[in-house]
């Protein structure tokens, strides 16, 4: 029969594939941002999402149950995704809000799983495993609200920047700020916030 205790494992298994899949894919994402504070914010993720997979191995251990994986297609396939727009927008002044949006997409993938993992062990009595589970939320949350302020602080504004591709956003640089403005307001923000784009 399968039970809470069951589905609990499975997921659990999941999200330790999960965990280990990102902290590969993390550090290609920070390669891939152009922002440095968005790359800043990806590997400061990448040393909690390190120690999301030692705490599931607690959690796994909390339950005296082997460590164990099982592949997350979601994961793959969201990491699918990420690979793919950050190939389509290399270069381009929207790379930031698409890796951004990348990465938000995983966030959420892993607040729904822990909000359940949690409350599954708080059900199944373990209070340990629930106070693992519940530090992984938090940190995921967090992760997922900085994601939000760098797209509103300047990343979505600087996608708006010039549509015809490569090398116009370098003239924008050019300008740094003020030859532009009125002509084109969101060029001064991103100027401030100290993007560098190629
Ligand atoms: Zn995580
Ligand atoms: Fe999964
Ligand atoms: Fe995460």
């Amino acid at each position: 029969m399968k039970t809470l205790k069951t589905l609990f494992r499975d997921e659990l298994a999941d999200m330790y594939d999960a965990e280990r899949r990102l902290v590969k894919a993390l550090p290609k994402m920070a390669k891939a941002a152009t922002c440095p504070d968005l790359r800043k914010a990806i590997l400061s993720h990448l040393k909690e999402t390190q120690g999301h997979v030692k705490k599931l191995e607690q959690v796994f251990q909390s339950f005296d149950e082997k460590v164990r994986g099982q592949t997350c297609e979601a994961t793959v396939g969201l990491l699918e995704e990420a690979d793919e727009i950050a190939a389509d927008f290399k270069g381009s002044p929207a790379i930031n809000a698409a890796l951004i949006s990348a990465a938000q997409k995983v966030e959420h993938y892993e607040i729904a799983s822990y909000g359940c993992l949690h409350e599954w062990a708080g059900l199944l009595g373990n209070t340990r495993a629930a106070g693992l589970l519940q530090e992984i939320l938090d940190e995921e949350k967090a992760a997922n609200e900085s994601l939000t302020e760098l797209a509103r602080a300047s990343s979505n504004e600087d996608a708006l920047g010039e549509s015809d591709g490569m090398g116009s956003e370098k003239a924008a640089g050019n300008a740094s700020g003020k030859l532009r403005r009125g002509v084109r307001p969101v060029v001064a923000g991103r100027n401030r916030a100290g993007f560098s784009s190629r």
